[in-house]
Order: structure tokens, then sequence, then C-alpha cells
């Protein structure tokens, strides 16, 4: 396999699909050593059949706003890959939503699923809907005609959706329920469920919080305690605030949190009474940060700024969104100290980026170890529905910790360099395509 033809040729054939081919690109280059000591998997053109997702539903969601108004978005569930587990991947609603950013996705969680050791295969699904600014009835009403049409698709052996960006505990219960009254039974097929009908204890708080435990991990191969350290976060939605939640009681300084407007920094790190204002006034009150600065005038308020260049950090945390953190950002971090960065979000550091952190050194952890922490507590709640039983949140928590652990020690078997530098991307890549890849072989030609 030579990476350069595969890409070319994925190009060709699916045009105008930049995040789409981004994906691929950054994981065939770590793969293709690996890849090319295994003739049999160029026999088999196994490359192919792994980035190419196995079937994709796009379909129209018709529904009736609240001044009456019949509204259309369009609705994807990108099915990428199930080698070894049920599909398995969240739903984004946002506006930007469309089938390149979808298909990375997708082809992001396969390995990622595969680096939690659960048997869970790869998918991602959303819409150009964005829930901002309307009200509970539209959304619910646009949950049911998305769900009307995508249930026939999923099931719990067959794909278990989640959620992601614009997607939370209640549209999840509304897709759930309309897709309960559809297929008429009351199994785990969505994940991220609400506790009275099968979710599980800390799935909200789970990609966050393991992201917090891998970083713990990765600063453990150095020798450094995170009391006391300045962590630059982007983002407010599930994934920031659990992260800021976790590092808090870490005895780690927050010194920045934002949205899709603006970017809040608190030079001294933020305080509990600070962040319990942002989490609740980003949870429950669907507010904006730009209101933050009313409440507390200690702190700054950026409009249209992200953070990486306003504050000095040792250590960042995008969870916002893909492509969030550019090489110049990348260029202001390290100039500030930073040493660490842990992904919260999907591929929220460009290539050039990327390729800055590993060049400088740093501990550097993808998204798809660092976040696999969500996934992989849903892969806990679907066990607990299949058993029809729910675990303690410290049972929960704990299983999540060794699950980190356990993908933080996976990278460092396949990521580190001779001269004992630890490449986390590597390591990740080669960990997550070996299973999939030894399933694929074992499966025949499908
Ligand atoms: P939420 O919708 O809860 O929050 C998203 C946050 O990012 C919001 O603060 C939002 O701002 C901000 N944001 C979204 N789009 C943009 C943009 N284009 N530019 C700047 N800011 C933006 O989503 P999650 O927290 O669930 O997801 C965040 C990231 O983490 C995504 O990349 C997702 O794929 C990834 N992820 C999520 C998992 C989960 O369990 N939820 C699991 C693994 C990965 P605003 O408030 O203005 O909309």
């Amino acid at each position: 396999m030579k990476t350069s033809e595969v890409l070319a040729d994925l190009r060709m054939r699916f045009p105008n699909e930049p995040e789409y081919h981004q994906a691929v690109e950054e994981v065939l280059a770590s793969i293709e050593d690996v890849y090319n000591e295994h003739p049999e998997f160029e026999r088999m053109n196994l490359i192919e059949r792994l980035c190419i997702p196995d079937r994709i539903f796009a379909f129209r969601v018709s529904w009736v706003d609240d001044s009456g108004r019949v509204r259309n978005n369009m609705g994807y569930r990108v099915q990428h890959n199930n080698a070894i587990g049920p599909y398995k991947g969240g739903i984004r609603f946002h506006s930007s939503v469309n089938l390149s950013i979808l298909k990375f996705l997708a082809f992001e969680q396969t390995f990622k699923n595969s680096l939690t050791t659960l048997a869970m295969g790869g998918a991602k699904g959303g819409s150009d809907f964005s829930p901002r600014g309307k009200s509970n009835m539209e959304i619910m009403h646009f949950c049911q005609a998305f769900i009307a049409e995508l249930w026939r698709q999923i099931g719990p052996d067959t794909d278990v959706p989640a959620g992601d960006i614009g997607v939370g505990a209640r549209e999840v219960g509304f897709m759930y329920g309309y897709y309960k009254k559809m297929a008429r039974e009351f199994t785990g097929t969505f994940t991220g469920k609400g506790l009275t009908f099968g979710g599980s204890l800390i799935r909200p708080e789970a990609t966050g919080y393991g992201n917090c435990y891998f970083l713990l991990n990765m600063l453990a191969t150095r020798g450094i305690d995170i009391k006391g350290k300045r962590v630059a976060i982007s983002g407010s939605g599930n994934v920031a605030t659990y992260t800021a939640k976790k590092l808090l009681e870490l005895g780690a300084k927050v010194v920045s949190m934002s949205d899709s407007n603006g970017t809040i920094i608190a030079r001294d790190g933020l305080t509990r009474e600070q962040f319990e204002y942002i989490f609740d006034l980003k949870t429950y009150m669907r507010g904006r940060l730009s209101e933050v600065t009313d409440t507390f005038p200690d702190l700054e308020y950026h409009p249209n700024e992200r953070p990486w260049k306003l504050v000095q950090c040792d250590i960042a945390m995008p969870s916002a969104t893909q492509n969030e953190l550019d090489g110049s950002d990348a260029d202001a971090l390290l100039a500030s100290g930073c040493f660490a960065v842990s992904e919260g979000a999907n591929m929220p550091s460009t290539p050039e980026a990327v390729h800055k952190f590993i060049e400088a050194r740093i501990l550097y952890a993808p998204g798809k170890a660092a976040n696999a922490g969500g996934v992989a507590t849903s892969g806990l709640e679907m066990a607990q529905n299949s058993q029809k039983l729910s675990w303690t949140a410290e049972e929960v928590d704990r299983r999540l910790s060794d699950i980190m652990k356990n993908i933080h020690e996976q990278c460092v078997r396949y990521g580190r360099q001779d001269d004992g530098f630890v490449n986390y991307v590597r390591g990740a890549n080669i960990a997550g395509f070996m299973k999939v890849a030894e399933a694929m072989m074992a499966q025949g030609i499908l």
C-alpha cells in the first residue's frame, strides 16, 4: 500500500470531502509500515474496504415549526464498519453537518471503538438541523421525524446511536422514545439515555473525565503532577464542562472555556463558584458565555476568539469541534510553555498543528485515544442494558479509569520510538487498526 496512491484514489472518487480525506490521511500515514508487513492485507485490498463505509443512509427530514411553517433538513447515518461489534457512534445536530464530516467521524470512531477493548464497530450520524434557538416542541418534532426515517436501520445488536454536538440527554430521550414506539421494543438501542430508562451513571461525565484520566497517565510517564497546572479548555458543552469539573477536583487551574461566539479567560483559574455558574448557564439555561462577565467582572470575555493565543497554559484540552486549533495556535501554545495536549473533541488540531506538537516532543494525545471514555462508557451502558441491571457510579467510574489506562498502555506499546518518545497518534492508530484488520481478514470479503 502506498498512502499517496490510496489517498489520490479516494480524493478522485469522493471529491469535496476534505475532513474525510484529512482523517484517512492521518491514519494511513501511521499504519503504512505495519500494513506493508502483512502482504495478505494487500491481497484482500483491506485498506480500501476499511476506508470506505459499509453503507450510508441519507434522507430528508420534514417537520413543522411552532409558527406552522414546514421545514426540511437532511439526515444521515454512516455505518462504517462492524467487524468487531455492532455499529456504534453518536448523532450530531449542527448547521455545519455534511457527509464529509460524518464520514470522517465514522472512520475515526471505528479505530476509537477498537481501542476501548469493547465489542463495538464504528458509525456516526446527524443532521444539518441546529437545536439552538428552537423550542422544546420543535426539537421533539424534529427528533421524531428523524427517527421515523432511521429506526429500521438501528437496533441493540445492529447499530446503537448516542449523542454528540447538539445532541444531549434531551434529544436522546426524544429519539429513543420514538424508536421504542416504532420498533415496539424496549432495548438498549441508544446510549446516553436518562437514568430512569436504562441510562448509565457517569455516562454524561465520561468523555471529559476519561480525557482527564488519559492525561494523568500521560503526565505520569514524565513524573509530572497535575496539581496547580494551568489548563486551557475550548468549548463549554458536555465534554468541556466535565473536563473542567474533574480538573478542578484534581487541583488544576482552568484558565479558559469557550463557545462558538467567544472565549472566557480566567487568568488565575476559575473558582468553583465561577465554574458552577458556567456549568448551569450552559447545561440547563442554554445561555451564552458572553453573559458571564455580567456576574463575574474579574473574568475576561473575548468575542470571536479561540483560547490558544490569549493565555499562558501548561496543558491544552481542545473540546469543541474539528480543526479548531491550527498551526499558528500550536506555535502560540508551544511558545507559552505548553507541554501536553489532550484532545476532548474529534480531530480538533489541524495536521499542521499535530506535526508541530510531535516535532516539539510534547505529550500529545489524539482524540481517538483521549476522548474514547465516552463511547467506552456507552459500551458499559449497553452491557448493563443487556443484563437489565445498573452499576453504581463508583463501579462505572472505576471501569472507565481502567479502560483509559488500558488505552494509554496500548498507545505506548505501539507508539514508543527507539529514543523513548511516545508518538500517541501512531500508537492509537496501529492498535486500533490491527484488531479491526484481523477481524476483517477472518470474516472474508463482505
Ligand atoms: P456539545 O454540543 O455539548 O458542546 C459543543 C461545544 O463546542 C459548545 O460549547 C459549542 O459552542 C462549541 N462549538 C461547537 N461547534 C463549534 C464551532 N464550529 N466553533 C467553535 N465552537 C464550537 O458537544 P460535545 O461536548 O458533546 O462535543 C464536543 C466535541 O467532543 C465534538 O468534537 C464531539 O465529536 C466530541 N466528542 C463528544 C463525545 C460525547 O460523549 N459527547 C464523545 C467523544 C467525542 P455553542 O455553545 O456556541 O454551540
